[in-house]
C-alpha cells in the first residue's frame, strides 16, 4: 500500500472514529443507538483498502468501534456486539460492490442498482447485528433497535459510500461563480428550512439546490453538498431546532425520533445520486459522440485518392471530401445541398438501371445500389465540372441515425479511369500482337510451302545436270581435256552440294509437315547405329581419327521409324567427323534404358566445340557457327534441325553439351517405350 493510500485510509478511519464519538455522545435520551453517521465511512475505508490488506483493516475496525462505544459509556457487551457488527456490515458492502470485478464505479445505470443493493444489504446486516446485540444484552427493545439501525445505517451508507467512487471530472461550463452561488443556495436554504420550525414542509426547498448541483457540478461536488445538508440538518435537529424537532415527534419513542430526518436525507440521496449519474452518463456519451465525429471528420479529410460523398435522407450532398473535390473538380460549397444526380449523364443512369434491373429513375437506381451486399463496388461514370468523364469504383452505403432511421447515404469512390484506360490499351495491344502472330504464322507456312515447292522443282534439273556431268566426265561424249575436266569437276561437286541442300530442305519439310501415314514399328537401335556408321565410315577414309562404337550386344528396341533414326545418327556422327581435327577421337555410344531413363544415344567428339553463346540457336535452321564458315567445312546448317525434328517425332529429347575448343557431346534420350510417332497433318 502506498503512503498516500495509507494516509487516506487513516484519515477516513480517524474521521469515522471522531464522528462515531460525536454521534454516540449526542444520541437522544432513551435511544440505544447514535445517529451512526460514520458507518458509511467505515464501509468506504474498506472499499479503498487494497484487497490483500482487507483482513487487517477488517480486524482493526471492531477494535476502533469497540473503543468508540466504550468511551461513549456503552456497556462492554454492547460495545463488542456493535463493534463487530460494524466491521461485518462494511465487509458486506465491499463484497456486494466489488463481487466479480476489480473496481466498482458509479458510471452506468446498472452500477446504481448494485449500489442500492450494497447499501440495503449492509444496513440490513447492521440491523440484524445490533438487534441481536440488543436482545443478548437486554440493551433496549431488540426490534426497535433493529428498525432504527436499518434506517440510520441506510442513510449513512447511501450518502457516504458514493463519495469513494464518484467521478471527479471537470464539468464544462460550471465555473467558480456558479459554484459559490450553488453552495450558498444549498447551505442558505437548508439553514432556512431547518430554522423555521413553524413551517415544517419547507424542507422540500432543499431539493432544488441539490438538483442544481447534481445537474451542473461534478458528481463528487454534488455529494459533498448532500453531506453538508446532512450535517447541518442533523446538527440542528439534535439541537432541537427545525421541523424534525417538532414537539409532536418528541413525544415518539426515542428510538424512532430521528427517523423522519433520516428519511429526508435518504430522499435527498435518492434524488442527487441518480440524477448526477444520469448527467455524467449523458455528458460522457456526448463527449464520445463528439470524439467519434472528430475522428470521422479527420478520416474524411485525410483520405487521399478516395472520394467520400455523403447525402442526407433527401439525397442532398452534405459531405464532400477533399479527394472528391480534386477528383470531380467541384468545391464543396458548389455541391452542398445539390443532389448527386448532377454528376451523372442520362445515358449513365440508363446503363446503371439496366445493370441493376430497376426503373431508370435516379431514386430507384440509388436505392438498388444501396441495397447491394455491404462493400459491393459498382463502376459509376461521373462527369467532372470541366465535362470530362471519370469512372469511380463506388461503394454506396445507407446510414442510419441513433434511432435506426434512414439518414442518407455515404459513397466512397476510387477513381479507376486510368486503370480502365490502361486495361483497354493492353487488350488492344494484345489483340494486335495476336493478329501479328497469326499473320507471321501464315507467312511462315507460305514460305515453307514455297521452299518445299522450289526444292522439288530444282531437284530434277540438278539431278539431270549431275547425271550429264557424270557422263561427260566418264568420256561418253568424248574424252574431256585436262583443261575441261577441272571446271567440270567443280561444277559436279557444287551441283552435288546443291543436291544435298535440296534433299535436306525436303527432308525437314516432310518431317515438319507430316502428311502421309508413317512407317512405324519395332526398331533395334543397335542395328540402326551399325547401319548409320557404315554410311559414315567412308568419310573417315582420308582422316586420322579414332572411332569407338560402344553398343550393347543385345538389341535395344524402340518403336519408331528406322530410316529416320538412322538419319539422326548419321547427322550427328557426320558433324563429329567434320568438326574434329585429325588426331581426335569420336565415340558413338548406345546405353540401354535404365531405371530413370529410356535408351540414350550419344555422339562424343574431341573437336572444336561450340561457343557457349551459340548453344541456344544450335538446333535452329541454317545455323552455322563462325568456325564452320571460316574453316570452310561444308554443310547446309540443316543437319541438327533435322536431328531435332526426328527426336521430337519419336517423343525424345536432344541436347548438346560442349566445351569450346575441347569437344562436344550430343545426347538423344528416347522414351522408354518409345511412343508411336504422331502423324501431324
Ligand atoms: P552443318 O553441319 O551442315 O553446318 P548442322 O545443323 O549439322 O549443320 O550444324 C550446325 C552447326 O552446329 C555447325 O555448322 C557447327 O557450327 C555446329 N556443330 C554441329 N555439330 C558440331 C560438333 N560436333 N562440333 C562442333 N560444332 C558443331
Amino acid at each position: 500500500m502506498g503512503r498516500l493510500q495509507a494516509m487516506r485510509l487513516a484519515l477516513v478511519l480517524g474521521l469515522a472514529f471522531a464522528l462515531g464519538l460525536a454521534s454516540a455522545a449526542t444520541a437522544p435520551d432513551g435511544s440505544h443507538i447514535g445517529y451512526m453517521w460514520p458507518v458509511g465511512l467505515v464501509s468506504g475505508a474498506l472499499i479503498i483498502t487494497p484487497r490483500r490488506m482487507v483482513p487487517y483493516v477488517a480486524a482493526l475496525v471492531p477494535l476502533l468501534a469497540f473503543a468508540t462505544f466504550l468511551i461513549a459509556a456503552y456497556p462492554v457487551g454492547v460495545a463488542a456486539g456493535y463493534g463487530t457488527t460494524i466491521a461485518v456490515e462494511a465487509l458486506v458492502a465491499r463484497q456486494v460492490l466489488t463481487a466479480g470485478r476489480s473496481r466498482w464505479h458509479l458510471l452506468e445505470t446498472n452500477d446504481f442498482g448494485r449500489y442500492l443493493l450494497a447499501c440495503a444489504l449492509a444496513a440490513l446486516t447492521g440491523a440484524i447485528g445490533f438487534g441481536i446485540t440488543s436482545a443478548a444484552t437486554g440493551f433496549g427493545v431488540a426490534w426497535e433497535v433493529a428498525v432504527a439501525t436499518f434506517v440510520t445505517h441506510l442513510a449513512s451508507e447511501m450518502m457516504l459510500l458514493a463519495l469513494f467512487r464518484a467521478p471527479i471530472g471537470p464539468q464544462v461550463g460550471y465555473g467558480n461563480t456558479e459554484r459559490i452561488l450553488a453552495w450558498s443556495a444549498t447551505i442558505g436554504v437548508t439553514v432556512l428550512a431547518f430554522t423555521t420550525t413553524q413551517v415544517p414542509s419547507l424542507v422540500f426547498l432543499v431539493i432544488p439546490p441539490l438538483g442544481w448541483v447534481a445537474f451542473r457540478a461534478p458528481m463528487r461536488e454534488a455529494l459533498y453538498q448532500l453531506v453538508t445538508v446532512g450535517i447541518i440538518s442533523s446538527t440542528l435537529s439534535n439541537e432541537g431546532v427545525g421541523p424534525f424537532s417538532d414537539p409532536y415527534l418528541m413525544r415518539l419513542n426515542p428510538e424512532f425520533q430521528h427517523m423522519p430526518q433520516q428519511a429526508f436525507l435518504l430522499s435527498c440521496a435518492m434524488v442527487t445520486i441518480p440524477f448526477s449519474m444520469a448527467v455524467a452518463m449523458q455528458r460522457r456519451s456526448a463527449d464520445q459522440a463528439m470524439r467519434e465525429r472528430a475522428r470521422s471528420e479527420r478520416l474524411v479529410q485525410s483520405a487521399r485518392g478516395i472520394a467520400i460523398i455523403g447525402t442526407d435522407e433527401l439525397g442532398r450532398i452534405n459531405l464532400f471530401s477533399p479527394a472528391a473535390e480534386s477528383i470531380l473538380g467541384y468545391t464543396k460549397e458548389e455541391v452542398y445541398g445539390h443532389s448527386t444526380r448532377m454528376f451523372h449523364t442520362d445515358a449513365e443512369l440508363a446503363r446503371q438501371a439496366r445493370t441493376l434491373g430497376v426503373d431508370p429513375t435516379y431514386v430507384s437506381v440509388v436505392r438498388a445500389a444501396g441495397q447491394l451486399p455491404p462493400g459491393t463496388p459498382i463502376d459509376w461514370q461521373f462527369v467532372r465540372k470541366d465535362g470530362i468523364a471519370r469512372t469511380l469504383s463506388t461503394i454506396l452505403s445507407p446510414i442510419t441515425d441513433d434511432l435506426g432511421r434512414f439518414a442518407g447515404y455515404v459513397a466512397t469512390g476510387d477513381d479507376i479511369t486510368d486503370r480502365i484506360e490502361a486495361q483497354v490499351a493492353l487488350e488492344k495491344a494484345l489483340a494486335t500482337e495476336r493478329r501479328a502472330v497469326k499473320r507471321l504464322t501464315e507467312v511462315d507456312q507460305v514460305k515453307d510451302a514455297f521452299i518445299s515447292s522450289v526444292s522439288h522443282e530444282l531437284r530434277t534439273p540438278i539431278t539431270n545436270i549431275v547425271g550429264y556431268l557424270e557422263l561427260l566426265l566418264d568420256g561418253v561424249y568424248g574424252e574431256p581435256t585436262q583443261a575441261q575436266a577441272e571446271p567440270m569437276t567443280r561444277i559436279d561437286q557444287n551441283s552435288r552440294r546443291l543436291l544435298t541442300l535440296i534433299d535436306d530442305l525436303l527432308t525437314l519439310s516432310s518431317l515438319e509437315h507430316v502428311d502421309q501415314r508413317r512407317r512405324t514399328g519395332d526398331v533395334d537401335l543397335v542395328e540402326v547405329i551399325s547401319r548409320a556408321m557404315e554410311v559414315v565410315r567412308p568419310t573417315l577414309l582420308r582422316r586420322v581419327l579414332v572411332l569407338d562404337i560402344d553398343i550393347p550386344a543385345d538389341p535395344v528396341v524402340v518403336v519408331g521409324d528406322a530410316s529416320e533414326l538412322e538419319r539422326l545418327v548419321i547427322n550427328l556422327a557426320t558433324n563429329a567427323v567434320k568438326f574434329t581435327p585429325d588426331g581426335g577421337r569420336i565415340v558413338v555410344r548406345l546405353t540401354p534404358p535404365g531405371s530413370d531413363h529410356g535408351p540414350v544415344i550419344e555422339v562424343e567428339d574431341t573437336g572444336i566445340g561450340i561457343p557457349a553463346e551459340d548453344s541456344a540457336q544450335l538446333f535452329s535452321r541454317f545455323y552455322r557457327s563462325d568456325d564452320a564458315h571460316t574453316s570452310a567445312v561444308p554443310g547446309s546448317g540443316l543437319g541438327l534441325s533435322i536431328a531435332k525434328a526426328i527426336a521430337d517425332l519419336h517423343g525424345g529429347d536432344i541436347s548438346a553439351h560442349s566445351v569450346y575448343g575441347e569437344g562436344s557431346t550430343f545426347r538423344v534420350v528416347l522414351p522408354r517405350t518409345s511412343r508411336q510417332p504422331v502423324a501431324v497433318s
